[in-house]
């Protein structure tokens, strides 16, 4: 990275038709404006997307890897991590790859839910008996 700020589009944009396509969508917005910085997290994490405060996918994906545990809430695109750390994640931060791994994980049973209480409804990307969209 060399210090270098990756910028990007944040996928939650497309909620209030600002990505390509949609209402707000303008030529100026073209520019990607979002990154992953410090102080940008919700609930006291370390970094976070400056349009919505989620932590970052690869942050993410590698607690879940390493077993945190997650807290399930009633909407299909967040999830919260308690444990080793507390954050927030939106799950359209995802890219497809890291929506099939954590496909896999979650199939396996690899997932760590608090007090054992899964996904309901299952994150949007996860269809029921099956494949991720
Ligand atoms: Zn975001």
């Amino acid at each position: 990275m060399f210090g270098r700020v990756e910028r990007f589009h944040c996928p939650r944009r497309a909620e209030v038709g600002a990505l390509p396509g949609g209402v707000f969508w303008t030529r100026k917005s073209d520019k990607p404006a979002d990154s992953y910085a410090e102080r940008h997290g919700l609930i006291g994490q370390q970094r976070g997307c400056t349009y919505c405060g989620s932590l970052p996918p690869d942050d993410f994906m590698r607690l879940v890897r390493d077993g945190a545990v997650l807290s399930a809430t009633h909407k299909n695109y967040k999830v919260y991590v308690t444990a080793p750390v507390r954050a927030k994640f939106y799950f359209q931060h995802l890219s497809e790859a890291q929506r099939r791994e954590f496909f896999e994980l979650y199939t396996a049973h690899h997932l760590q839910f608090e007090e054992g209480v899964g996904f309901s409804p299952l994150p949007f990307f996860i269809k029921r008996g099956g494949a991720t969209s």
